[in-house]
């Protein structure tokens, strides 16, 4: 799958029934990596036939949320928009004898005493999945499937099938749950004598106990808008949604969005299920944030300590905390003292300390300012607090010593 293909049509195919989940991040990527790394067209299309289950809050939070992933689109539409073109499939079949209107027994209320049904021929089904390999299927179990309400309601394979088909989608990349779809899909197409896409199924996305990621099991950390709204990065979402299925065949794990669009291919895609791991997450996260400029590294760094107490006012200081390991209580006072005199007079205290001892001089210092056993290192601290809030509290740490000496 190396060689260029600018033929190469993919799309990414949401249907606006819920928030956007992480698995469809993973697809959405997948699809929109091989794209790229082949020149060819990735499509979004909204799958919005389902008019009971769709609301405009989840189809907006889908298309923000891969916005602000950056996986932008080439073309975009919405199955909605598309009724009259897929009834006329739908009347051209009836009339060709492929479907029929089935006139049924309504088993509960509301339901239609009438539908369309596709006229199954009952074989055996073959196809090479990218990444499962290949796949047989007997279509006879499936019995004459419905494909729509009526002419004027299509239902998700019909539509599937016809919009793949004039989008001229060449690739269908998509996740494991639709595997089983796929046959019905295959009968659609030879039906109407649409060209068979290339299909590649992704592994299933699971949690530590090796169960399926699912709205209604794990609640909120399913939905992409959670990691945002948690301050990951989106080059951080990238890099990790890509080596859920997928690995370099080296041992890089750090990859930009353009890094991924040389390297990725199909051949490195895995069968067995690919665990989310937060803590990897995290940790991609963090060697993202390193690789920001200076500014984008202190805006994070704001944020994620706006809510220690050392920003709020003054810390308690515990007087046997000052001092860096067995230093003395006096010796901690010399540093402290000069550490503020170099503040005050702008001159340099990290040649002080390596003169000193890194730990004697810089973790007083910065325990003087935080008062936490645990912040930024003193140097960030002194910026972030500014020059007169750090002489105040390293003044005090002065007088809190001295109290004990
Ligand atoms: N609309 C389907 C879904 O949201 C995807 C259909 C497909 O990719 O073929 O699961």
């Amino acid at each position: 799958m190396k060689s260029k293909n600018e033929n190469i049509v993919v799309r990414m195919a949401p249907s606006p029934t819920g928030y956007l989940h992480i698995g469809s991040v993973r697809t959405t990527l997948f699809n929109f990596l091989f794209a790229r790394h082949n020149g060819g067209k990735y499509i979004l299309r909204i799958e919005d036939t389902d008019k009971e289950r769709n609301k405009k809050e989840y189809e907006d939070d889908i298309l923000n949320g891969l916005k602000w992933l950056g996986l932008e689109h080439d073309e975009f539409y919405r199955q909605s928009e598309r009724t009259d073109v897929y009834k006329g499939y739908l009347k051209k079949m009836i009339d060709d004898g492929l479907a029929y209107v089935s006139k049924e027994e309504p088993k509960e209320e509301g339901q239609r005493d009438e539908v369309i049904r596709f006229k199954n021929p009952n074989k055996k089904i073959q196809f090479d999945d990218l990444v499962r390999g290949s796949v047989e299927f007997d279509t006879t179990e499936l019995g004459d499937f419905v494909i729509a309400k009526s002419v004027e309601e299509p239902l998700y394979h019909l539509a599937v099938v016809v919009d793949d088909h004039e989008s001229k989608v060449t690739h269908v990349i998509r996740g494991e749950e639709h595997i089983s779809n796929t046959p019905r899909q295959i009968l659609i197409q030879e039906a109407i004598g649409a060209e068979r896409p290339i299909y590649a199924h992704l592994p299933v996305i699971v949690d530590e106990s090796r169960k399926k990621l699912s709205k209604r099991k794990h609640g909120a950390a399913v939905w992409l808008s959670t990691y945002k709204d948690e301050g990951y990065l989106p080059e951080a979402i990238i890099n990790y949604m890509a080596l859920l299925g997928w690995n370099p065949g080296t041992e890089q794990e750090i990859f930009t969005l353009q890094e991924l669009i040389g390297v990725f291919d199909f051949s490195h895609v895995q069968k067995s299920s690919a665990f989310f791991d937060v803590k990897k997450l995290q940790w991609v996260n963090k060697e993202h944030i390193k690789l920001l400029p200076k500014e984008g590294q202190r805006k994070i760094l704001l944020k994620e300590i706006e809510n220690e107490p050392y920003m709020a006012g003054e810390p308690d200081l515990d007087v046997e905390k000052i001092s860096w390991k067995k230093v003395s209580k006096e010796e901690t006072l010399k540093h402290l003292a000069e550490a503020k005199k170099i503040i005050e007079e702008n001159g340099n205290l990290m040649e002080y300390a390596e003169r000193e001892g890194k730990g004697n001089v810089l973790w007083p210092v910065r325990y003087a300012l935080t008062g936490a056993e645990a912040s930024p290192d003193p140097f960030t601290m002194l910026e972030i607090l500014g020059k007169e809030k750090s002489l105040k509290r390293l003044e005090r740490a002065i007088m809190v010593l001295n109290a004990k000496i």
